[in-house]
């Protein structure tokens, strides 16, 4: 799969809906101090199922949407696309056979965020789960931001080995197997349940 476009509205210091083409040979962005380059990889990794406000620089989540300045009005509605090319067979299920995927992500104030697959409603683990089989997960290896490099350093064995796993594309089959075990379980239950009210029966 490719990234080929990010679409950011509302979100940060982009107030205005703003489209980046991410063409190939694209290898990097410049800018004044303070002109929203980290903005823009915080919009892809928010996309991509960021649940930590902290680690998008922020307090709480909502503090992603569009503030304001002296010159024009706060917004209450955020807005990230990310297009990805490329995706037949990569894609989960109901999209398979589509050779593109539009994955969004919106927050409104008090409403807290939700997420689209080209167009319809998914959960934020069905984001997740794509791109952890993408191997470019929010907190994947290749997107490292400014004090990563040391935080990686001091990380604990844990900590190290999350990123060895996601490295190897095993982190996707994980959440498979957690989503997995919670099905069994409540199957378990329902067995119980069904056993007690044959008891109650005969
Ligand atoms: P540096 O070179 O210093 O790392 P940068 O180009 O990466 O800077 P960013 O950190 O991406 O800059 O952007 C910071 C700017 O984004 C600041 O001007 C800040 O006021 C603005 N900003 C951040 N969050 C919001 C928000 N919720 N609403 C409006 N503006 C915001």
């Amino acid at each position: 799969a490719r990234f080929a476009r990010l679409r950011i509205s509302g979100f940060k210091s982009f107030a205005d809906p703003t489209t980046i083409d991410i063409l190939p040979g694209l290898t990097g962005i410049i800018g004044p101090n303070g002109c929203g380059k980290s903005n823009v990889v915080d919009a892809l990794r928010w996309a991509m199922g960021e649940a930590s406000a902290k680690s998008l620089r922020g307090g709480e989540m909502e503090d992603v949407i569009f503030a304001g300045t002296m010159a024009r009005a706060a917004r209450n509605l955020a807005e990230v696309s990310i297009t990805l090319t490329d995706t037949a067979g990569l894609a989960p299920v109901p999209f398979q056979n589509e050779p593109e995927l539009q994955v969004s992500r919106k927050i409104e104030r008090g409403s807290g965020s939700s997420y689209r697959i080209n167009g319809r409603e998914v959960r934020a683990r069905d984001v997740a789960t794509l791109f952890a089989d993408l191997a470019s997960g929010a907190r994947n290896s290749a997107m490292i931001s400014q004090g990563r490099v040391s935080a990686l350093v001091n990380a604990r064995p844990d900590e190290r080995r999350a990123l060895l796993e996601e490295a190897a594309g095993i982190t996707g089959l994980h959440a498979r197997r957690h989503e997995a075990e919670l099905k069994l379980r409540a199957a378990e239950q329902n067995l119980l349940r069904a056993d007690d009210l044959r008891a109650q029966q005969e």
